[in-house]
């Protein structure tokens, strides 16, 4: 008889016992999200973590926490990316590979800022390829002008991290979270002087980069994401990313 509080074996094997992993999920190819400043990268980022459900790589994001948390004390990151320029390639490396290392990023990841240079994009073919991983680089093509709207018109919350715009994406009372109800900030790094800078070092560093994609023969999609909504431009990358 079994004893009272003792829990028996229903003797039904479950995919563990049977020494299978439970419904396994297909390894998705590494996803670059390529382009200049304000084309929109981080929010394509996010809305393709929702559908996707794998984690969203932020090299600025990752950068800034280390500031935030007093981890780049002595050093000069913080202070290059107040003035918009590159922060050093192995920091840069170090801190990817670390972050792909976590059990969250094996079925697959989606790089958003990264790689920036060709030692970056260097390092990061060397990653990929000891994971025996693909990549699918998406180029997010955005007119000048509007990235110089974009970038000088944003707007975050300090507290949840939504971004807003002035003039394309207001909050429902002026300068103010809709969610948090916090007043908005201007990023440092989004005032015009900075701006300018951040884009000459797309263009002088990261923009040679499509020509490096290409002779390594990764998938490389150009999107256009001027005009259209965040939206439209996802559901384009969508049907690509799809593609065999
Ligand atoms: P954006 O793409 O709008 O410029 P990010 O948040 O990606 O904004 O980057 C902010 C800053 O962080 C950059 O100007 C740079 O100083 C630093 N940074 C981010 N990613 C990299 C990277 N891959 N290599 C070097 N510096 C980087």
């Amino acid at each position: 008889m079994a004893r009272e509080g003792r829990v028996e074996n229903s003797g039904v094997p479950t995919g563990r016992e049977a020494g299978q992993i439970p419904n396994p999920k297909p390894q998705i190819p590494a996803l670059i999200l390529f382009g200049p400043p304000g084309s929109g990268k981080g929010t394509q980022s996010k809305l393709l973590v929702k559908t996707l459900g794998i984690p969203q790589i932020s090299t600025g994001d990752m950068l800034r926490e280390h500031v935030r948390k007093g981890l780049a004390a002595g050093t000069k990151v913080e202070a290059k990316m107040k003035a918009g320029i590159l922060v050093k390639d192995e920091v840069v490396n170090r801190l990817v590979e670390e972050r792909l290392a976590q059990p969250d990023a094996v079925r697959g990841f989606i790089l958003d800022g990264y790689p920036r240079t060709r030692a970056q994009a260097e390092t990061l073919c060397g990653m990929l390829a000891a994971k025996g991983r693909d990549a699918v680089v998406i180029h997010l093509v955005v007119d000048y002008n509007v990235i110089i709207a974009r970038l000088t018109g944003r707007r975050q919350c300090p507290v949840c991290g939504t971004l807003y715009n002035e003039t394309s994406k207001p909050p429902k009372v002026t300068g103010v979270c809709d969610l948090e109800g916090a007043a908005l900030i201007i990023r440092d790094d989004d005032r015009e002087e900075v701006i300018r800078q951040r884009l000459e070092a797309y263009e002088s560093q990261t923009r040679p980069l499509i020509e490096y994609f290409r002779e390594k023969g990764k998938r490389l999609y150009d999107v256009d994401a001027s005009h259209e909504t965040p939206e439209a431009v996802f559901r384009k990358i969508e049907v690509l990313i799809r593609k065999p």
